[in-house]
């Protein structure tokens, strides 16, 4: 079992899927909340059913599975709805998370997290990592990446916390404004870090 969990999370565009698979090539084992959200309304998953029941079976696909636009649509007309889904859904994420960071089986682990202080996801984590970019580098990356349009990015960027916001609750900071192997330096400095607080 990991012997610190850390938390790594960072606005949309901010590198934490590049961070999270330099830290996996160094043999640390990460848990990607993006992907628990997704396992937790499969087909089969009470979750699903109880989405459906509430919203009704125009939520689902013709397959049975969640139709993530027409859920999306729903939730950012309606606030209520938004609410009762994160309800839902949170407390069902953080059990999985749990689960998956206690059979972790490096020195110690990641939970990735683009929410990570926006749902109270810090609480399962014994340090938090910051990613750290100018709004101009998020918006560049991620539109590029994505394809999608500055304004797109600025929505999403809207509903997450501030620059400042994250700064100030961030334990570690990785300044990612710079080229890949200023990213590697980085990467070794904290994995340094990390092995040295989960030996201690
Ligand atoms: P997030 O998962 O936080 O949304 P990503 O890891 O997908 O961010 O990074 C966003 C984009 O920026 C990706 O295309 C990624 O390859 C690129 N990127 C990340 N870090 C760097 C870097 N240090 N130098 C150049 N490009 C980067």
């Amino acid at each position: 079992m990991a012997r610190l969990i850390v938390g790594v999370t960072g606005g949309i565009g901010s590198g934490k899927s590049a961070v999270m698979e330099r830290f996996q090539a160094r043999g640390i084992e990460a848990v990607d909340a993006d992907d628990m959200a997704r396992v937790v309304v499969e087909p089969g998953r009470p979750a699903l059913a109880e989405i459906a029941g509430h919203f009704g079976n125009e939520i689902l696909t013709a397959e049975g599975t969640l139709d993530r636009p027409a859920l999306r649509d729903i939730i950012f007309s309606d606030p209520g709805a938004k609410q009762w889904l994160e309800s839902l859904l949170h407390p069902l994420i953080n059990k999985e998370l749990r689960e998956r960071l206690s059979r972790a089986d490096s020195p110690y682990a990641l939970l990735v997290s683009p929410l990570l202080f926006e749902t109270g996801q810090d609480a399962l984590v014994d340090r938090t990592l910051v990613l750290d970019v100018p709004e101009e580098v998020q918006l560049a990356r991620a539109s590029r990446r994505d394809g999608a349009t500055p304004e797109k990015i600025r929505a999403i960027m809207a509903a997450q916390l501030t620059r400042e916001e994250r700064l100030a609750r961030a334990e570690d900071v990785l300044d990612n404004e710079g080229d890949w192997p200023q990213l590697d330096l980085e990467i070794d400095r904290l994995h340094a870090k990390y092995l040295a607080l989960a030996n201690g």
